[in-house]
């Protein structure tokens, strides 16, 4: 028999038990409104799906990748929920939970606790967007956002549109966009690492892939077969960590290894539609990983997400990499949006052999370009084998520590991004 998570299986309730054999209401909603996911002191994390109906809880779903008393808690806690008023139901209590199944071991009592927790949390996620629609950024006290004001040129729909996209990235501390002048220079490895870096140090992360032509951060990600949920409404980024979730255009492709040939204005309203619909909650960053060159989406995506908003350029250090940078710089000149820093990427070879570092390309290209255009210079990133054999697993090379050589770059990147002291407060 499988191992069932629980301490001694005769201390156990009938109701526990037949719970963790069967839970009720396991696995997510296809379509809800309210969803939370909560890690618990002991490590369990739990997530609820609400589905709501006339102020009353009509579905509730629920996973755990806890063992025994966390499925029992869970499945209690969805099947006292369901049916019930939000007030009632935002009532749940551990205790409740306990009561419902008859008790259980000592030890797992927190799991009842982590799912009324996780419960409660979802009806908030549910008043919380429910705020949200019915919201138009009047309760808003900032006194210099455009987006209060409906312009002279904009129809109505233009400017619920536009509103709307206000109110989603003003949850967003920093837009983080990763540039390159051309393609095949390791800009989505860098936004990758980046995001996970960025994740460790305990910052909320979201990483959002805007390449229509190539998304290839699911596969670096390690989430190519992750599934999008929605709400009809909202789209919900798939979870790597806590603190770091990722959306890729890629995802909603349906045959994602296939390039969508879009034109100039339909790709600017996909992108615009993309940035409203992703329910990312409250970030610190958001990394976007921008198609390469300074075309139509790096040009949409600079203009929509508004501020605070900066672009980091990856090059490698040839001098036809660089020559492309400048156009990238000046770009960023053109739309306003200030260059954060330059990174030289693929600089330089440690010998696995004896460790002496090898240039194969001229070295240093970034640092002097960066110079030249005035613009803060964030580091060399060396060619690591590792990179290559980290994408393949989707496994960003940095998630188990900083061992390698490219490791400890990304780290040190990220420490300089930090140090700049960017101001998060909107
Ligand atoms: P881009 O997004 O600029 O097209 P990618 O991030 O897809 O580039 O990287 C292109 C290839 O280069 C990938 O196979 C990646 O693993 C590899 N690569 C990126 N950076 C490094 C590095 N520092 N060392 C070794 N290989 C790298």
């Amino acid at each position: 028999m499988e191992d069932i998570g629980f301490p001694v299986q005769g201390q156990v309730s009938s109701q526990a038990l037949e719970r963790f054999e069967r839970p009720r209401n396991y696995g997510p909603l296809e379509s809800f409104d309210g969803h939370a996911r909560i890690t618990g002191p002991c490590g369990d994390t739990m997530e609820f799906w609400l589905q709501v109906r006339e102020g009353r809880i009509r579905e509730a779903g629920f996973t755990t990748d806890g063992c025994g008393p966390s499925r029992a808690a869970g499945s209690m806690a969805t099947e006292l929920a369901i049916g019930k008023p939000l007030v009632e139901a935002a009532r749940i209590e551990q205790a409740d939970v306990l009561a419902g199944l008859d008790g259980l071991p000592k030890e797992s009592e927190p799991c009842a606790l982590l799912a009324s927790n996780t419960l409660k949390a979802a009806i908030e996620d549910f008043r919380r967007r429910k705020a949200d629609k019915s919201g138009d950024c009047s309760r808003c006290e900032s006194t210099t956002c455009t987006s209060k004001q409906r312009r002279g040129d904009e129809s109505e729909e233009e400017f619920r549109q536009r509103q709307a996209l206000a109110r989603r990235m003003c949850q967003i501390g920093y837009k983080l966009l990763v540039l390159s002048g051309k393609g095949g220079v390791g800009k989505s490895t860098v936004a990758a690492n980046l995001a996970t870096v960025l994740a460790q140090t305990g910052k909320r992360v979201g990483l959002l892939d805007i390449d229509v032509h190539g998304p290839s951060i699911p596969r670096l990600m390690g989430v190519e077969t992750g599934r999008v949920l929605g709400t009809g409404e909202e789209l919900l980024p798939v979870r790597v960590s806590d603190k770091l979730a990722v959306m890729s255009i890629g995802f909603l492709l349906p045959d994602r290894r296939q390039a969508v040939i879009w034109r100039g204005p339909r790709k600017h309203g996909v992108i615009r539609q993309f940035l409203t619909d992703v329910a990312w909650g409250q970030l610190d960053y958001l990394v976007v990983d921008s198609p390469p060159g300074t075309g139509d989406e790096p040009m949409s995506i600079a203009q929509l997400v508004g501020s605070p908003a900066g672009a980091l350029i990856v090059t490698t250090p040839q001098e036809v990499a660089v020559s492309d940078v400048r156009r990238c710089v000046t770009f960023c000149g053109e739309v306003s949006l200030p260059v954060m820093g330059i990174l030289e990427n693929m600089s330089g070879l440690a010998c696995p052999k004896c460790g002496e570092r090898i240039d194969l390309f001229k070295r240093g290209g970034g640092m002097a370009l960066a110079q030249e255009m005035g613009a803060p210079f964030l580091g060399q990133i060396p060619i690591d084998p590792e990179v290559v054999t980290a994408g393949d697993a989707g496994i960003p090379l940095v998630r188990d520590g900083p061992q390698s050589p490219a490791a400890k770059a990304f780290t040190d990147v990220v420490r300089s991004i930090l140090a700049r002291n960017l101001d998060l407060e909107r």
